[in-house]
């Protein structure tokens, strides 16, 4: 069934587990991520960059065609919307969740321009995560990994000020594959947990570590946001296989096996199996 993020957050938050967020851009691992997620029993929430796919309303009709199908809560979030536009946009090919990150502007422009897209979006019952502190990329995370820490009183006035649904925090994760190890602060989560009362949102779930994830799933993070684990997964399972001959018709089966596979993987680190 199509759901609110918020409402799959909410329920998570309360129950001290997270939710995997998949980045998904193709009627296949679409379908990867859902399936996985009905094996499991577990919500799930499907994350879509804008540019993800050549045209977001079309995807939007497959997207949440699929979803009301299923048999478990699945959320369609916007990730990283870079603008206005991509956000209303979003809205309009009925996505029930939109990321307005803003993360990269001072402080005061992030708070106004992530509080106005909470107004037209909850107008339409439609949830709000938004970005505070920023979380860079992998091939730099010995700059990236320790600067831009979400900062635990800033975030409380950002939250009130704003009125968002959630909130993406960098504690020490990066997006891609890590230079390095990575070195989660979890007495910041803690810190930020305590104090802001909502659910908190991790980005750069992929090379993370499953019990540093699982940890951050029992201190307040309730989505992980997942994309490189899965496309290497769906990539490792492909190549895996004999493909001679005829074996070739099979690409996209395997494609999205190695994809549901790497996602049950993430339900179960998470502990949202059986929480549908
Ligand atoms: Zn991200």
């Amino acid at each position: 069934m199509l759901v609110s993020m918020k409402s799959i957050l909410d329920n998570a938050l309360e129950g001290k587990y997270a939710v995997a967020a998949p980045n998904v851009d193709n009627e296949h691992n679409v379908r990867a991520a859902i399936e996985a997620a009905e094996e499991m029993n577990s919500p799930i929430i499907l994350g879509v960059p804008y540019h993800a796919n050549p045209d977001i309303e079309y995807f939007g009709r497959i997207i949440t065609d699929l979803a009301r199908r299923a048999s478990v809560p699945v959320a369609i979030n916007l990730d990283h919307g870079a603008s206005y536009e991509h956000c209303v946009h979003a809205i309009r090919a009925q996505f029930t969740s939109i990321m307005v990150d803003r993360s990269q502007e001072p402080f005061e422009i992030n708070v106004a321009e992530t509080k106005e897209l909470v107004k037209v979006a909850h107008a339409v019952g439609v949830t709000v995560e938004a970005e505070l502190g920023h979380v860079g990329v992998g091939e730099n995370y010995d700059v990236d990994g320790y600067t831009g820490l979400t900062d635990p009183d800033e975030a409380v006035r950002f939250v009130e000020e704003t009125g968002v649904d959630c909130l993406a925090v960098a504690i020490g994760t990066a997006h891609g594959v890590y230079k390095g190890e990575p070195n989660i602060r979890f007495e910041l989560l803690e810190e930020l947990t305590e104090k802001l009362q909502i659910p908190l949102v991790l980005h750069g779930g992929s090379g993370s570590g499953d019990e540093n994830l699982a940890k951050c799933a029992k201190l307040g993070i309730c989505k992980v946001n997942l994309s490189n684990d899965l496309r290497k997964a769906s990539i490792e399972e492909l190549t895996s296989q004999d493909l001679s001959g005829n074996a070739v018709y099979g690409m996209y089966r395997f494609l999205g096996e190695g994809f549901k596979n790497k996602v049950k993987h993430y339900i179960t680190v998470l502990g949202s199996e059986g929480k549908a």
